[in-house]
């Protein structure tokens, strides 16, 4: 599949459309709307927005074939540094052949190829189904918008449109977050030696997980556990020794981490330390609104993973590529993204590849380069042709 000029415009004029209107997670309905439309324009067999919000296009092949999902976020991240765009941040101008603009590599440009793509395929020529979600809320808390789509749209395989430079992405790290809670007694800070100081409690278990060996992986690298947040009670502590220490940990974690395995090596870290039992972990839960009012509740734990190089979505993925005349690249995911649910959660075969590279992503004068746009285009549309072919 190739573009015509009459397509590229329109997949460029799309993306545009899609970064004129801001949206952050949980702030996505005037971006819903115009994917909706779209692909009702775009002749999609059905489209519908689901309780939480994400928009869910459906294109039937002429024959039986297996169910492909196609999913980009529709959310973006905030503007922290307005002084230092050199163009408006929503104005999605095209500067000597970038597209620039929040969420042009992040991923609304991708968003749209995945969009147009679908409709551009011979509907005569192709098995199966193409579904393709716009999915909300992944920048704040990614896969649980994917797996409430996966609920109700059965699919076998899915395609995660996220910014790989146009590489194939075939393993990511998973993620969590852990609160630490040391408990101690109160005094007064006169005569400390009549209460427990939760923060040397919490001080002493720190140093001892930050001294306990990582894991890691040769091609994800190291795990990360890392302490970004403490605070203690009460507070102000004027004239108190603290009986509540709480710490939040960050991790990066390889694929075959549980929740359980993690909870019970921090735990170990405090073996036979004599506060052993003050410290305590506990995975932490994100709640978050919807535009539609409905709430998205999950607990932050999302295993990481790692591809199968035999499956038909990875074969089918390398096909299109190949066909499409761009190198065949594979990438280790170094940031956590929806593939955490589909492949992470429940073991669905997934890929990341998309255009765009993540390095200005989250960042002034983010951009992404037209020409990678239309090259993505039509790999997503090489490889909906090819559905069923690699099963
Ligand atoms: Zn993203």
């Amino acid at each position: 599949m190739k573009l015509n000029r009459i397509q590229q415009e329109e997949v460029l004029s799309f993306a545009q459309q899609l970064i004129r209107v801001p949206g952050t997670s949980g702030n996505e309905g005037q971006v819903a709307p115009l994917v909706n439309q779209k692909m009702r324009e775009l002749g999609y067999d059905q489209v519908q927005i689901d309780p939480y919000g994400s928009v869910i296009g459906v294109i039937k092949g002429s024959r039986p074939g297996p169910t492909l999902l196609f999913d980009g976020h529709m959310d973006v991240v905030p503007i922290r540094e307005p002084e230092q765009w050199s163009c408006d941040p929503y104005g999605a101008v095209v500067v000597d052949g970038k597209l620039m603009g929040r969420g042009s590599a992040d991923m609304k440009g991708s968003l749209a190829a995945m969009i147009c793509a679908a409709s551009y395929i011979d509907r005569a020529a192709f098995a199966g189904t193409i579904i393709v979600s716009a999915s909300v809320a992944e920048e704040l808390m990614p896969g649980r918008a994917l797996e409430k789509i996966l609920d109700t749209f059965t699919a076998d395989a899915v395609v995660i449109g996220e910014p790989t430079d146009l590489r194939l992405g075939f393993t990511e790290k998973g993620r969590c977050t852990i609160a630490m809670n040391a408990r101690g007694r109160v005094a007064h800070s006169s005569r400390p030696e009549l209460g427990e100081n939760a923060i040397y409690y919490a001080v002493n278990a720190i140093d001892r997980i930050k001294a306990a060996p990582l894991h890691s992986d040769s091609a994800l690298g190291s795990e990360v556990i890392e302490l970004v947040e403490i605070r203690s009670s009460p507070s102000p502590g004027n004239g108190t020794v603290p009986d509540q220490c709480w710490g939040l940990w960050e991790c990066r974690l390889l694929p075959g981490e549980s929740e359980q395995a993690l909870l019970a090596r921090l735990a170990n870290c405090q073996k036979d330390a004599k506060w052993q039992d003050k410290i305590s972990f506990t995975i932490e839960t994100i709640d978050i609104a919807c535009y539609t009012g409905k709430h998205l509740v999950g607990k932050d734990f999302l295993p990481g993973w790692k591809g199968d190089e035999n499956s038909g979505i990875y074969r089918q993925m390398q096909a299109a590529i190949e066909k499409s005349g761009i190198p065949l690249i594979h990438w280790p995911i170094p940031y956590g993204c929806n593939a955490l649910a589909s492949c992470g959660l429940r073991g669905l075969p997934t890929v990341i590849f998309g255009p765009g590279n993540v390095e200005c992503a989250h960042k002034p004068n983010e951009y992404l380069e037209v020409r990678d746009l239309w090259k993505a285009t039509e790999v997503f549309g090489l490889a909906m042709e090819l559905n069923g072919v690699y099963a």
